[in-house]
């Protein structure tokens, strides 16, 4: 092996091609100079080539000013100094360089000075660090994006390591160094704070890694979610240190169990949906029957009963006739939001349909209408067209008693869908009830008029199942105007 090393010593002499393939391939940069000459250096072309210089006479005492940062001229001159007067190899520096195109260029950079040579030669290399730089900085980005901060024990000094990010999870102060026993007592007492101490005993005693989720109460005393991922490091069966990465997912976990309450939420209402259905079904039947015996029982003994039982059989009639209503929009409300394809809707059409439909109440009340430009758009077509029919129908139900209805109908297009708006200058809604009444049977004005109180909460059942929201804008006697989105 010295032979070699011998060898090679001579070959470097004599053939000055080897000299280059150090300083031009296997390096990134050369300088030299004596240390009473500190003027005169000499810099190898690859380390200029490296900083967008070409010519290699660019070098002149003043050039470090072209490419340092101020920060790190002064880190240099330091650097400098301390090789030139420990007469040995120095420690590794890195420096940040200032390309002539201005972006940053990282190199590490160990220098020496030859103590036994008269004119205290020194030597310094660069080695280009650019690219693991920009990796490294990727790494902290989108460990920083992701929360994701690194950890440490060193099993002999008991020393607990902690990544910026590690400590801005744990919200410690700047100066704050956790201890091994601080470190584990941020995790929360119980559950917590039992699972990772028995994680660590298993990773110290089988060499069993660990990923688990579990709560931790910050320095701020802020109870978050944390994943955190370990293992034990072994040297000839000896552990050296444990490390891992800790991550911040309070953000997932707390919508985790969002989607979890609303999924039980929405179990439990589409059973109630289910006993809805059943229920009102079940009680159509012998109401039709009871119906039927009642209007039998008129027909066929009227002239044999009392006038005032006969009045009382029509108000049972009527009273049943009332029932059967409710039960059958009931029905239809339990079943609503459960069309599953949606079709290109032209809203103009759906809303003649609709006046058509509603022109018996319309002429009986001289209700006017103005309609805007309307789109088409994908919906559940005859849902679509029961909420207009619903909204409408109420328009001209509560109407002022002195005056016509007036219903305008418009739609503006919105971020991601649309906004249809229907007013009237009927009798308004009182501020306190504008949210209630989209709430099954609630309604506001019950002495006068009659109805179920289901149709807004089948509208706006409809109006969910397209992904919008329906609200009122109204006061009492001022008119009301309803609007609702329909998203994509
Ligand atoms: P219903 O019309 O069968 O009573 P709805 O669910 O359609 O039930 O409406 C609930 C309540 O909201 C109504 O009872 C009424 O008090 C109020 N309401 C709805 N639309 C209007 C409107 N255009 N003007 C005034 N009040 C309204």
């Amino acid at each position: 092996m010295v032979q070699l090393q011998e060898k090679l010593q001579v070959l470097r002499e004599q053939d000055l091609s080897i000299w280059d393939f150090f300083q031009q391939k296997a390096m990134d940069g050369v300088w030299f100079w004596y240390k009473d000459q500190p003027h005169s250096k000499w810099v190898s072309p690859r380390f200029l080539e490296l900083l967008g210089y070409c010519d290699t006479n660019v070098w002149s005492p003043v050039f470090h000013q072209n490419i340092f940062s101020t920060t790190f001229l002064s880190t240099w001159k330091q650097f400098i100094k301390v090789c030139g007067d420990n007469r040995g190899i120095s420690q590794k520096q890195r420096f940040k360089f200032i390309h002539k195109e201005g972006h940053a260029v990282w190199m590490d950079c160990i220098g020496i000075c030859f103590p036994d040579k008269p004119t205290l030669p020194i030597l310094l290399t660069f080695n280009d660090i650019t690219d693991l730089k920009a990796k490294e900085k990727l790494l902290l980005d989108t460990n920083r994006d992701a929360k994701i901060g690194a950890w440490e024990i060193n099993l002999d000094t008991k020393e607990l390591f902690w990544s910026n990010i590690t400590r801005n999870i744990h919200e410690v102060p700047s100066d704050f160094q956790p201890s091994l026993t601080e470190g584990i007592n941020f995790y929360k007492e119980g559950y917590s704070r039992d699972t990772i101490n028995r994680c660590v005993q298993e990773g110290l005693e089988k060499g069993t890694p660990w990923n688990v989720e579990l709560k931790i109460i910050t320095y701020t005393n802020r109870e978050i979610w944390v994943r955190a991922i370990g293992k034990v490091e072994f040297r000839n069966g000896k552990a050296l240190r444990i490390y891992g990465s800790f991550q911040d997912i309070d953000t997932e976990k707390q919508t985790e169990e969002k989607l979890r309450q609303l999924s039980i939420l929405k179990a439990q209402s589409e059973d109630m949906e289910q006993f809805a259905y059943i229920v009102s079904h079940d009680l159509r039947e012998p109401l039709a029957s009871m119906i039927g015996y009642i209007r039998l029982l008129q027909e066929s003994f009227a002239e044999k009963l009392p006038a005032d039982a006969q009045e009382l059989l029509a108000a049972t009639v009527e009273t049943a006739t009332r029932m059967d209503s409710l039960i059958h929009h009931l029905l239809d409300y339990s079943k609503e939001g459960q069309t599953k394809n949606k079709q290109l809707v032209n809203t103009s059409q759906l809303i003649e349909k609709v006046l058509f439909d509603l022109s018996a109440i319309i002429s009986e009340n001289q209700a006017v209408f103005e309609i805007n430009k309307l789109p088409n758009l994908y919906a559940y077509s005859t849902e679509l067209k029961s909420v207009f029919q619903n909204i409408i129908s109420n328009a001209i139900k509560f109407r002022k008693p002195d005056i016509c209805p007036q219903i305008k109908i418009d739609c503006k297009a919105i971020e991601q869908g649309w906004e249809f708006r229907i007013k009237d200058n009927g009798i308004g809604i009182p501020t306190s009830e504008k949210q209630k009444i989209f709430n099954i049977f609630q309604r506001v004005h019950r002495e006068k008029y009659n109805g179920t109180g289901i149709g807004l909460a089948s509208c706006k059942k409809i109006v969910e199942h397209h992904n919008g929201k329906i609200w009122v804008e109204s006061e009492l006697g001022s008119g009301s105007c309803f609007y609702f989105t329909i998203l994509d």
